[in-house]
């Protein structure tokens, strides 16, 4: 656990509590229960995942070893030129030279068979200046089949990234097809950013449960992307589990199809999205919820033993909504819910559809990821090193709303909390947070109070007409530091250099 436990304003003790939302633990996760392919890893320890399984096994019954996989191609030391969106912050991630419009995943997952996937990944892209070739991120599995425009196609993988060469160059603005057929166990790689747990991707706490957890750097261990904010795409997911189980993804839930021992569930969500806001849980789920409430569909789903809390805490779900669009403006996409995970104490706001762990069953919790709809998922980060405009307003919004019939105390704690930053020093600067560091206190607390002091600096009305001014302009893309600044100038008519160079870089 990362999170500085420094001196705290009275209110902070019980609000912290709340703000550990969002890729912060309140204990470990269950260890990784050892697989029949890989019962020699100590527990508690990264397991390294053998690229190919030992002969004895082979695979799971959902997702049998290939008779052929493809053989595993040349590695190259160095990364290719366009194997980096130009994020300063994470340089490891994205590419450029093409641009996503929609992912297919059609996937096979067990909860029973821990780490295993395959299937079929169908990305359908757009070149953005001629290319003879390019990068996707992806690490680990064996490749049956890799495709583009439905011709075989060559590849190479290095550092995290798999490099497709092209017979024929793509022209600008030529649109493609690339099918990634894969399987295998996934690979177990701490993240920088994300020292508090063992790995990210796919998660398979118990044999009747799993969920993936991305942010920031975790999708390519689960299917290959342009895993950036700055390349959204659409979603499609084809989601195959054992009959009796139901996956849930982002998004509406399309259709059903169970043929022999395993059923296909299909999701489709409508609307841009990141690739760290993907995701899939496979659990004995119950549907808690399904109803539309001006437009959005409300529906959500308890692992057996949560249902009756998350019943208790979604009765106040659409006068959430219906709060933040009075102050910020509609909500952004066509569904809204939770599904609880046994996760040990991550909660992430996967878009429309939160993944909540079910210990974090809790109305702060709840209003946290539902602010990140608009503040991180509808505006996403350009930078990944710019987390305080994910994890302060959602902290924000989550102190609001706790107080939202108390707005004077509210406003007295938060002027504290204010002059606690103002004459604190020891705190990383919001615009230059050490990795380890990026889902620390500052990101979320220091954020709200940034967001706080600028509401007083600049009076309610250029504060909510310049966050709406924000979602509006920057709403299905991503937003940097200085487009918010911009926004937030255009609306108060004043320059704001000063207070955000002290918020920002001190
Ligand atoms: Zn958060």
């Amino acid at each position: 656990m990362t999170q500085p436990q420094r001196a705290l304003p009275i209110i902070l003790a019980a609000l912290l509590l709340a703000s550990l939302a969002c890729q912060t633990v309140i204990q470990p996760l269950a260890e990784e229960e050892a697989t029949p392919a890989a019962s020699s890893t100590s527990p508690g320890r990264p397991s390294p995942a053998p690229e190919t399984p030992p002969p004895s096994s082979s695979g799971s019954p959902l997702c049998p070893l290939p008779e052929s996989p493809l053989t595993e191609q040349e590695t190259r030391p160095v990364n290719p030129p366009h194997a980096s969106i130009g994020d300063p912050y994470a340089a490891e991630l994205g590419n450029l030279g093409y641009d996503v419009q929609r992912y297919t995943l059609a996937l096979r997952l067990d909860p029973a068979r821990p780490r295993w996937v395959c299937g079929t990944v169908t990305i359908e892209a757009r070149a953005t200046e001629t290319i003879d070739e390019f990068a996707l991120d992806f690490i680990g599995f064996a490749l049956q089949s890799l495709q583009v425009n439905g011709e075989e196609a060559e590849y190479y993988r290095t550092a995290g990234k798999m490099v497709i060469g092209l017979d024929t160059p793509l022209a600008s603005g030529e649109a493609f097809e690339v099918r990634v057929t894969y399987s295998g166990q996934t690979k177990q790689v701490q993240s920088r950013f994300v020292p508090f747990e063992e790995s990210l991707g796919l998660f398979f706490p118990s044999d009747e449960n799993l969920y993936a957890l991305s942010e920031p750097d975790g999708s390519r261990y689960w299917f290959p992307s342009n895993d950036h904010p700055r390349d959204k795409a659409l979603f499609r997911f084809e989601i195959t589990t054992p009959a009796g189980l139901m996956a849930t993804a982002n998004g509406l839930l399309q259709d059903e199809i169970t043929e022999d021992d395993a059923t296909t569930w299909v999701w489709e969500h409508a609307y841009p999205m990141a690739t760290y806001l993907a995701t899939v849980s496979v659990g004995d789920y119950v549907e808690v919820q399904n109803e539309v409430v001006n437009g959005v569909t409300l529906r959500s789903y308890a692992t057996p033993g949560s249902e009756s809390l998350l019943v208790e805490e979604l009765e106040r779900t659409a006068d959430a909504i219906s709060w933040l669009e009075d102050m910020v403006g509609p909500y952004p996409f066509e569904a809204y819910g939770y599904v609880t995970v046994e996760s040990g104490g991550v909660t992430l706001e996967t878009q429309t559809l939160v993944t909540l762990s079910t210990f974090m069953i809790d109305e702060a919790v709840l209003v946290h990821e539902l602010a990140h709809m608009w503040f991180g998922n509808w505006v996403s980060l350009d930078s990944w090193g710019q987390m305080w405009r994910n994890e302060g307003f959602a902290t924000y919004f989550e102190y609001m709303w706790g107080y939202r019939d108390d707005p004077q105390t509210f406003d007295s704690e938060m002027d504290l909390l204010v002059q606690t930053f103002k004459i604190s020093s020891g705190y990383e600067p919001l615009n230059d947070l050490s990795p380890a560091n990026l889902f620390g206190y500052e990101s979320y607390v220091k954020g709200a109070a940034l967001l706080h002091a600028l509401r007083q600096e600049v009076g309610d009305t250029a504060f909510f007409d310049g966050l709406r001014l924000y979602l509006e302009r920057f709403g299905g893309g991503t937003a940097s530091d200085a487009d918010f600044i911009a926004v937030m100038e255009e609306t108060s008519g004043r320059s704001l250099d000063n207070f955000f160079q002290h918020w920002l870089e001190e």
